[in-house]
């Protein structure tokens, strides 16, 4: 926390001005005086990373890790300013100046180094960490293309390079002193000297890989954590210019590309990875360089390497970044020269691991020959890994092959990701109750039965800073004038709320603060999609990647139902509804790429259909990211939630939607049911197959999609108008939606959950009529979400997981 009271501000900030541009003030542009003020406000924050890097190095505490391949950050401005203590007064100050606070946040480029929910949580986690004086840093990639940029031409998706760095960015400090080298290919030489084999790499490629690092601020409590990113470069300049001497200038500019290569793009979700070699580099390149700097920064403050694990924690989100256990054995047995029994009992007391999917498609695995030419000696590691562990195996389970086979690491000609990271960690965390009873029931139950004690659940959580106090300023102010302001460190204090939710006073006042937020979003939609829509409807909103397993199309559907409804009825009773999506589909996934184009033309139907427009409007939003999530968030009535029970791990904007006083339309799906366990049957609207029911047509069979077809009136219509030419003169142009539901048998059981999906839209509709009703509601999903803070998590984690017992003191 900073104290600098508004005319010190005044006084800084124009001296920034100065110095940075040259020039003064009232000449500059806007974006010079965001430049400016993230400038001052790295200044200001810089004094103390220092203190706080020295005073963790003198202590003894364990510092955590997070390995993650993807940080979506968002934006930095605003969360720097609230958790500093002086967004007021910086509000305040440059009001004096005639500059508006918000107008220079929305500047900022985000920083979009992921693709949704799994970056997302890395960022919370981070802020959580700095907010409760948890030593803890991330560790990434610094690509220099993030996720693309998504704009909507002619109703389809159109991806343009996200090069978000173009105009520099005020956070990062380049660290080029504090660079590692990491090898890529050649051969593993081995050599006995006195009694010990000792293994070096040569011929290899080196690269070098440079750290950036931006500050992490903690919530008023002067702790300034490091996010540190990798960059690829040459290892150095001389190979160019010798090169260069030799006529050989683009062979070295080849070289150079294929270096910087590595840390260019952001893979997109939903692709096949297997055979992508540069995705591999990708993940050693990150882990080898962190994990190198983190062992050489121990030992320089005097650290044992023999008591590693009693002071670092190693956190890996998925199994991106599971080369972290191979690593760390390499740097332990060759480097440091430690028993093989010793670096594996280190390596897995420092390493614990994150599962996030248990869609097939998205686990991990390596063709051998690949993994062995790009990594030879981590291939030596994992494969002796593997040896002992089929061994204990063997021992265990006598004569049973298939089940040893299934459980190896390496088989079948791959090495796979998940089984290592699994044998190589002590822990390993689902992250919803469902998830992780899944995981331990079916996906990984062989592991389980080998590891009880390394299974456990870590239910999601997100920054209640970012999503509420930050995104949501009115509501924030509501609740410290209703319950005082304790909830901002103690989330779970949001609870005193719920006794407000039937005092018809706040139920106005919530509601009044919802309008405010709708009449911004309605501005925003008409800036930008020239849609008008109206306030008063309900904002029924479904926004995330696109994905067929999170079901866009079930919504789709049910506004084309409804359409026809309107249609044949003008006159049908309905409380009017904007329906707001947004969300990116990877550009390799033709049918997530087909649903935005059927939204689109849906909505470019209704929405110039006069007969209904009192009733519907659709808008699709483009490039959904970080900083538009903070817009929708606040304006949304109902938060649409509806993925194929199973399939969502846990989900985390169903938390962000229920902390901002939306009502929950759901499965029982991810942490979606630990919402229903904390606000009540009543306060959220469930449907949909049950577990137990998606996993009987799983195993068992039985489900015939075009059954269910034929066996609703309604069904029928809106698959036909799917092919009939009614959204689009090209009867083939949903063609892949259409299929996937009828030809393909529907994996994600859209048509058998309709019937109940617009039962309970039905009641939204009757509940919504009755605004003090719903207003009760939301008030209690409120209170409720407390315990959603990432704070409870990253507590959870510290405590089960990492053993960082003792946080910062004394700052
Ligand atoms: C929270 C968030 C997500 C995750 O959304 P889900 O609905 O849980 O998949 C994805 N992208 C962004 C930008 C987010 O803020």
């Amino acid at each position: 926390m900073i104290s600098v009271d508004k005319s010190t501000f005044k006084k800084d900030y124009q001296k920034k001005f100065l110095e940075l541009h040259g020039m003064e003030l009232v000449n500059g542009t806007n974006f010079q005086k965001y430049e400016a003020l993230g400038s001052l406000i790295r200044d200001y924050v810089a004094e103390s990373w220092i203190n706080t890097r020295r005073k963790t190095d003198k202590s003894k505490e364990k510092q955590v890790y997070y390995f993650s391949m993807e940080f979506l950050v968002g934006r930095l401005l605003g969360d720097a300013l609230l958790n500093l203590g002086i967004r007021e007064t910086c509000r305040g100050a440059l009001n004096d100046l005639n500059i508006d606070l918000e107008e220079l946040e929305n500047l900022e480029h985000d920083q979009g180094l992921g693709n949704g929910g799994l970056g997302r949580l890395a960022a919370c986690f981070l802020d959580s960490m700095a907010s409760l004086s948890i030593p803890g840093h991330g560790c990434g990639i610094r690509y220099k293309y993030g996720f693309f940029e998504q704009k909507i031409i002619n109703g389809t998706q159109v991806e343009a390079p996200d090069n978000w760095l173009r105009e520099g960015n005020v956070w990062e400090i380049k660290k080029l002193d504090k660079a590692e080298v990491v090898k890529f290919g050649g051969e593993v030489k081995v050599e006995e000297t006195n009694g010990r084999i000792i293994f070096t790499q040569v011929n290899y490629e080196p690269i070098l890989a440079v750290p950036y690092d931006t500050p992490i601020v903690g919530y008023k409590n002067n702790v300034i954590n490091t996010l540190r990113l990798w960059s690829a470069e040459p290892v150095s300049n001389e190979f160019d210019f010798s090169s260069f001497s030799r006529g050989e200038f683009l062979k070295a500019l080849a070289y150079k590309n294929s270096v910087e290569a590595i840390s260019q793009v952001l893979y997109p979700d939903d692709s096949v990875y297997e055979g992508r070699r540069l995705r591999l580099k990708q993940q050693y390149f990150f882990v080898s360089a962190g994990l190198q700097s983190i062992v050489r920064h121990f030992k320089k403050h005097g650290g044992k390497i023999e008591e590693f694990d009693e002071h670092v924690a190693i956190h890996i989100n998925d199994t991106h970044p599971t080369l972290a256990i191979p690593e760390l054995m390499r740097i332990l047995l060759d480097e440091e020269g430690l028993s093989w029994e010793t670096a594996k009992r280190i390596t897995n007391n420092t390493v614990s691991y994150t599962n996030h999917t248990i869609l097939a498609e998205a686990l991990e695995k390596w063709p051998i020959d690949m993994f062995k030419t790009l990594l030879p000696r981590i291939y030596m590691i994992v494969e002796e890994m593997n040896k002992r562990y089929c061994n204990e195996l063997w021992n265990k389970y006598i004569g049973q092959w298939d089940k040893i086979s299934k459980m190896a690491i390496i088989a079948d000609g791959y090495v796979r990701m998940a089984n290592l990271a699994i044998v190589g960690s002590h822990s390993v965390n689902g992250v919803a109750k469902l998830h992780t009873e899944i995981l331990k029931k079916q996906e990984m139950s062989d592991f389980y039965y080998l590891y009880p004690s390394k299974f456990n659940n870590k239910t999601n959580g997100i920054s209640h800073r970012r999503w509420l106090l930050k995104s949501n300023s009115d509501l924030k102010n509501l609740l410290c004038e209703t319950i005082g302001d304790s909830f901002i460190k103690h989330p779970m204090d949001m609870e005193m709320f719920h006794k407000y939710a039937y005092d018809s006073n706040i139920q106005k006042k919530l509601n009044d603060i919802k309008l405010k937020n709708k009449n911004k979003l309605a501005k925003l939609i008409y800036e930008t999609k020239g849609i008008v829509v109206d306030p008063n409807s309900i904002f029924d909103v479904q926004i995330k990647r696109i994905h067929a397993y999170k079901r866009q199309t079930l919504n789709c559907l049910r506004i084309m139902d409804l359409y026809r409804q309107l249609i044949e009825n003008p006159n049908l009773d309905i409380v009017p509804r904007t329906f707001i999506f947004a969300g990116k589909a990877a550009p390799a996934y033709y049918l997530a790429k087909n649903t935005i184009e059927l939204i689109n033309a849906v909505a470019e139907k209704i929405n110039n259909d006069k007969r209904v427009n009192d009733k519907i409007k659709i808008v699709f939003l483009d490039n959904y990211r970080v900083s538009l999530a903070e817009k929708i968030i606040p304006a949304t009535d109902l938060s649409e939630q509806i993925s194929t029970t199973t399939k969502e791990a846990s989900g985390t904007s169903n938390m962000k939607f229920m902390m901002n006083g939306a009502v929950t339309i759901a499965t029982l799906d991810g942490a979606n049911i630990e919402i229903k366990d904390e606000v009540g049957e009543e306060n959220i609207i469930i449907f949909g197959l049950t577990e137990r029911e998606v996993l009987n047509y799983y195993q068992k069979g039985g489900y015939s999609a075009w059954d269910i077809r034929n066996n609703d009136n309604r069904l029928i219509r809106v698959t036909d108008d799917l092919i009939n030419g009614f959204y689009n003169n090209d009867k083939n142009r949903f063609r892949s939606v259409y299929e996937n539901l009828l030809t393909y048998n529907d994996e994600f059981f859209v048509l058998k959950d309709f019937d109940s999906y617009l039962n309970a839209q039905n009641k939204v509709d009757k509940y919504y009529r009755d605004i003090n009703q719903w207003q009760q509601m939301c008030a209690i999903n409120i209170a409720h979400s407390g315990i959603f803070s990432s704070d409870r998590t990253i507590l959870e984690y510290a405590t089960g997981i990492w053993g960082s017992t003792v946080l910062y003191k004394n700052l």
